[in-house]
């Protein structure tokens, strides 16, 4: 749960070389002196750049939790993506989270954990939501890979944010958690600034998060007092329709790196 960008290309400084190390989302154990692997050219593939000094405890936090390796092991098990996007775990400096349609790559920032775990107070809650934030990145990617159709900047923002709910209800209860705790997080955060912002304001990005919940497991989630939209079926059927292009029609072991 972050404010995400979406820019036509980052700047020069977030195009230096990385110091990075490819890693599979299979492998058991994961460090950074592992020898570096070719990432596969297709698919979401995940690297983590060494954090900053002040980073470091939420870097491992996210290395010890595994929300990027399972979001994008979840991705690719579902879609099969013809093109490689690159989802880099580093040190933003503040930048927020985002993905760049130029490069076709996804930044998941160690420092909205940070952020995440103040609002929150819960390490495993906060480092969890990075699958949510993954998963609206990697919305906007597949709006970019399918050209969907979308309104204006906001409509694609609420795309993604309900691609974000449609991949974690699609993980059933442990799922379900990790977009609860997303809503709390859009609950809890402060009113966005004056300047521009394409995003819905949080409170209104918590009431939709919890209106997908409520759809798709009334038994789990009471209704929002404050009414519902959008609708479960329409976000479940949309999105199905969509990637349709995309769907794995049988599982393929071994997707990755091979
Ligand atoms: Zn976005």
């Amino acid at each position: 749960m972050t404010p995400r960008w979406k820019v036509p290309a980052l700047c020069a400084t977030l195009l230096a070389p990385a110091v990075a190390v490819a890693i599979s989302v299979t492998s058991v154990s994961v460090s950074l002196s592992d020898p570096p692997k070719a990432p596969p050219d297709r698919g979401f593939t995940l690297r983590y750049e060494t954090p900053d000094p002040a980073d470091e405890e939420h870097a491992a936090l996210l290395h010890a939790r595994r929300p990027a390796e399972r979001a994008v092991e979840a991705l690719n098990a579902y879609l099969d993506l013809p093109e490689r996007v690159t989802v880099l775990a580093r040190s933003c400096s503040g930048e927020g989270s985002g993905y760049d349609p130029v490069t076709r790559r996804i930044e998941l920032c160690y420092d909205d954990l940070a952020d995440d775990l103040a609002l929150l107070g819960d390490e495993a809650a906060a480092a969890d939501i990075t699958a949510e934030t993954l998963y609206h990145e990697a919305g906007h990617a597949l709006i970019d890979t399918l050209r969907l159709p979308v309104a204006s900047d906001r409509a694609e923002e609420d795309a993604a944010d309900t691609f974000a709910a449609f991949m974690l209800i699609r993980e059933g209860p442990p799922g379900e958690r990790t977009l609860l705790a997303a809503a709390e997080a859009y609950r809890l955060a402060p009113p966005p600034g004056p300047g521009p912002d394409e995003h819905a304001p949080p409170a209104d990005r918590a009431a939709a998060h919890l209106c997908l919940l409520h759809g798709a497991a009334p038994e789990r989630h009471p209704a929002p007092t404050q009414g519902c939209a959008p609708a479960w079926p329409t976000v479940r059927d949309t999105w199905t329709r969509d990637l349709t292009p995309l769907l794995r029609t049988t599982p393929r072991p071994g997707v990755h790196g091979s």
